[in-house]
């Protein structure tokens, strides 16, 4: 565990969060300001900076991020019409908080990948 990091202080339950998704690796928890109906945040529960640094370190828990965020939009009901799951990583992709996490978007039409 960083003791700096929010999604650490999260997992240790220093910080409430709204759960929806747990495992013996991950995490899964609503984003604090959605950008859609459906907006949940998962994150290997070990400390890795971005989904580079985790799919090097640990391929297993990347391994283990992608199903949960699949068993998070089965739960959430959003296989039918489809969603959006995204990694911001480093500077260029908006990267705010550096404990990896995956965005689980969905609940309404998403419009485009990225505006120009
Ligand atoms: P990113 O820009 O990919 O690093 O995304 C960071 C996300 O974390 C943003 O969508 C924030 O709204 C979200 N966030 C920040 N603090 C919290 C928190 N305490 N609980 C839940 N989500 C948070």
């Amino acid at each position: 565990m960083d003791n700096d990091c929010l999604f650490c202080r999260i997992v240790a339950g220093e910080i409430p969060a709204t759960v929806v998704h747990e495992t013996a690796t991950t995490l899964a928890f609503r984003d604090i300001d959605p950008k859609a109906p459906v907006h949940v945040l998962v994150i290997p529960k070990a400390h890795h900076t971005d989904v580079v640094a985790l799919a090097t370190a640990d391929p297993q828990a990347a391994a283990d991020v992608l199903a949960a965020s699949a068993a998070v939009a089965e739960a959430e009901g959003l296989t039918g019409d489809g969603f959006r799951l995204i990694f911001n990583s480093g500077a260029h992709g908006g990267q705010e908080v550096f404990h990896v996490h995956a965005h689980v978007l969905g609940g309404k039409p998403l419009g485009p990948m990225i505006s120009r």
